[in-house]
């Protein structure tokens, strides 16, 4: 039986509801499935943490190929249908928690997990912060192979001067390294979202990609140049730097024009502007 016809089962079986507020879009292409398992690189010392297991068509796939599967889905009416599709497997372990809330690293500490990567089909609605908080909580993880709207993933991987490049962009490329796995059209989900979706991999660097001082100055600066991306630097920063000739000193020192805009610069610019920001505050 497809993948189609086993989930159709699965949810009239169940009467189960689709939460369209919960981003619940299932995924019933088998290519598409194999193609994020084998970007995954399971094996019998990894373990997973999955965010949104829906009725648990990834979780169970993972589980046959990996030490073990922790997944945290958040609606309650699809606990007893993962209690039962899951039944067999005795290295899943189903979470009902909010992802935005839990605490991944006491997670991974209770759990005992090892070599551990996130693998999720993740809720759209929610993308954005849960990669964020993966990043800034500095959960121990060594990869994340998420199927994200398509946009999410272009802003991902955006280069300077263009209008996807943002924090995010930031934030992602300085943490990680980035590759594009597949698009995913929208007849790959039950029900089919309005938006074309892309499996990405992104590898969590031991070194950071560019040295950085103080890192929370340093996202402030990006937070701060983007807010406000049609205004010059020189204004932008005002926020963060309230001497406006101790800013005009570091962006002349950094060789960056005042008259820029925030979207031009570099992630080694802004993290050489951070570095000198800080070195002129001691
Ligand atoms: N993994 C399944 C698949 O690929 O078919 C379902 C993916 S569906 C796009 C997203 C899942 O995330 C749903 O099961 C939804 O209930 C769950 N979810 C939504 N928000 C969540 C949150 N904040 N924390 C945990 N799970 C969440």
């Amino acid at each position: 039986m497809g993948l189609k016809s086993k989930t159709m089962d699965i949810v009239k079986y169940f009467e189960f509801k689709f939460n369209k507020n919960l981003g619940q879009n299932f995924l019933i292409d088998e290519n598409i499935l194999k193609k994020i398992i084998d970007a995954a690189e399971l094996d019998e010392n990894s373990t997973v943490i999955e965010i949104g297991p829906g009725i648990g068509t990834l979780t169970q796939e993972m589980a046959k190929r990996c030490k073990k599967v922790v997944a945290v889905e958040i609606d309650k009416n699809l606990i007893p249908i993962l209690e039962e599709t899951l039944g067999n497997f005795k290295n899943i372990k189903i979470i009902h928690a909010d992802a935005l809330k839990v605490d991944f690293n006491k997670i991974i500490e209770e759990e005992n997990l090892e070599n551990v990567k996130v693998v999720a089909n993740l809720p759209y609605y929610v993308t954005t912060p849960i990669i964020a908080k993966l990043l800034n909580e500095k959960v121990k993880i060594s990869s994340m192979i998420i199927m994200i709207q398509k946009e999410v993933a272009d802003r991902i991987l955006a280069k300077p001067n263009t209008d996807e490049y943002g924090t995010l962009s930031l934030l992602c490329q300085y943490h990680c390294d980035i590759k594009k796995i597949c698009k995913v059209s929208p007849n790959c989900f039950v029900p089919p979202p309005r938006v074309e979706s892309m499996v990405i991999r992104l590898n969590i660097r031991d070194k950071k990609r560019v040295d950085v001082l103080d890192e929370a100055l340093f996202f402030n600066i990006i937070k701060s140049a983007f807010n406000m991306r049609r205004k010059t630097l020189s204004n932008s920063l005002k926020s963060i730097v309230k001497d406006e000739n101790a800013l005009l000193k570091a962006l002349e020192e950094a060789n960056i024009d005042p008259k820029r805009r925030g979207e031009t610069l570099s992630i080694e610019e802004f993290a050489n502007l951070s570095n000198i920001l800080i070195r002129q505050k001691s």
